[in-house]
């Protein structure tokens, strides 16, 4: 009886205020983060009340709740290609609320009439939450007891499924991934500081990745960021994990494909992640504060994608256009190291000592990625139809196959794996084969086989997720390292020509 009042008491708040509705959170005077009921219902609400949102159900979780995307246009919704989609997703760990409280006071802030203008060049899609059974036992994991956000290049997992089936409807140019970081650790306690930027900033690292969407990233949206966010007075920097400085080095955020911004950013995305600061309690420290810092950081990234509407949308389909025509033969990295380029970091970090903000100069600063061993990218891979575990792999993928009938110049390689050694990979250990490489004759090529082009928007992905020797492919994963032994073959083809 009592919650069935507070909710109508909540609907007359929230519809009686019109255009300024009231979110869980607000209602709950910042006392605690929003339930999923709570969250269903809101966003259902928003859906009834404004003509510009339309309410999906884009999948469900291991556990049976909705995954909702709130589709903002006045169109219908990724028909007008004259407008820029963007897609920011919230809360793929459970156990960082705020993401979601920033999503919902987003989704309030887009409904004021002042906010209309932007549907004019732009679709824009919010999933508050992406993880909703980690988030009611706030909780980092999903159902399965999986790190969704290195889940991506696997997808197994129900949600990570949802998502990239929703990004594969839209083919979204622009992407932001909502997280927080908790700087609370003891190695930095021991160090007698730590992080303290309300909101910080990563882009894309893969030197996969077009080149130019990289530099539009660092040196377009970035500076705007930057200044978008000091003008509000939240303090914010760039995500650069690692350190404590002298003991460790720092680097820019992982190259690894296997995370949301950078699963879609190697088809070519303008796509970011965005990292709040938690609490100490992460659950309801700060909370408002938390919300507000991400909304804003989410609002930085939708204003300037309004104003630079066209560079960005050339851009992106000039590269992706690359990826879906290129020749074979250019080069794809598929092992990688951060380096340094003589530059210094300045970060901002609060002193235990004193309680200030201060700044320590990093002198291991490692902002460049190189890369250490390339491969030719070869027109496609041939998959025997019987390894139905790459099969269902590359139908999760949505990848494009395509019928194969080898021709009498073809050139179809085969790896024998000598031995498997081990290689540092951001700190972990990872398997490293050595391998010998030879052509198959015509006749040796028997069984079944699925042939995957690279003439994708997703050819590079194809390409680190097949080669063997890739520190970011599928035989690093416990459910495909069979894939990888000693004194035999490698069961994936290369198709080199045809
Ligand atoms: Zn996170």
């Amino acid at each position: 009886m009592k919650l069935v009042f507070s909710i109508i008491l909540w609907l007359m708040v929230t519809i009686t205020m019109s255009q300024n509705i009231t979110t869980p959170l607000e209602f709950n005077n910042f006392s605690r983060p929003t339930s999923y009921e709570e969250l269903s219902r809101y966003v259902k609400l928003l859906d009834s009340i404004s003509p510009e949102i339309v309410v999906a159900t884009i999948g469900k979780s291991v556990q049976g709740r909705n995954l909702y995307a709130l589709k903002f246009s006045t169109s219908e919704f990724g028909k007008d290609t004259s407008k820029i989609k963007v897609l920011i997703f919230a809360q793929q760990h459970g156990n960082e609320q705020s993401g979601k409280e920033g999503a919902l006071l987003l989704a309030q802030e887009l409904i004021k009439p002042e906010n209309q203008y932007l549907w004019d060049k732009m679709d824009l899609a919010i999933i508050p939450q992406v993880n909703p059974d980690g988030a009611e036992a706030n909780k980092r994991r999903n159902g399965n007891t999986m790190d969704l956000n290195r889940s991506h290049l696997t997808l197994f997992e129900p949600e990570l499924i949802a998502l990239h089936h929703f990004f594969d409807t839209y083919w979204f140019e622009v992407n932001m991934d909502v997280h927080e970081y908790s700087p609370y650790g003891e190695t930095y306690k021991e160090f007698g500081y730590r992080n303290n930027s309300r909101e910080l900033i990563g882009c894309n690292t893969n030197i996969n990745i077009s080149e130019a969407l990289r530099n539009l990233s660092n040196q377009g949206f970035v500076p705007y960021f930057n200044q978008y966010l000091n003008e509000r007075n939240i303090s914010n920097s760039i995500y650069t994990p690692g350190g404590p400085p002298e003991i460790d080095y720092i680097r820019h955020s992982t190259y690894d494909i296997n995370d949301g911004r950078q699963s879609f950013g190697i088809q070519n995305s303008f796509s970011f992640i965005l990292e709040g600061l938690n609490g100490p309690d992460n659950y309801k420290d700060s909370i408002q504060m938390r919300a507000e810092g991400q909304k804003t950081g989410m609002m930085a990234l939708i204003t300037y994608c309004y104003q630079n509407k066209e560079t960005i949308k050339t851009l992106v389909a000039k590269e992706r256009n690359q990826l879906i025509t290129q020749e074979p033969g250019s080069l794809v990295s598929i092992q990688m190291e951060h380096v340094k380029d003589g530059r210094k970091l300045n970060l901002p970090v609060y002193s235990y000592a004193t309680g200030a903000d201060s700044i320590i100069i990093v002198n291991d600063y490692r902002p460049v990625v190189k890369s250490i061993h390339d491969v030719t990218k070869p027109i496609g891979y041939l998959i025997p139809k019987q390894l139905n575990e790459v099969v269902d792999w590359a139908t999760r993928h949505s990848l494009k196959t395509e019928p194969f009938s080898v021709s009498k110049s073809a050139i179809i390689e085969e790896y024998l794996v000598t031995t498997i050694d081990s290689m540092d990979f951001e700190r972990d250990t990872i398997v490293n084969p050595n391998l010998t490489v030879r052509t198959l004759s015509k006749k040796e090529l028997k069984g079944d086989y699925l042939f995957i082009p690279t003439n994708q928007l997703k050819g590079n992905l194809l390409v680190i997720a097949l080669e063997p020797k890739s520190e970011l492919g599928l035989v690093t994963y416990k459910s495909f390292s069979h894939l990888l032994k000693a004194g035999q073959k490698y069961p994936i083809l290369r198709v080199v020509k045809n």
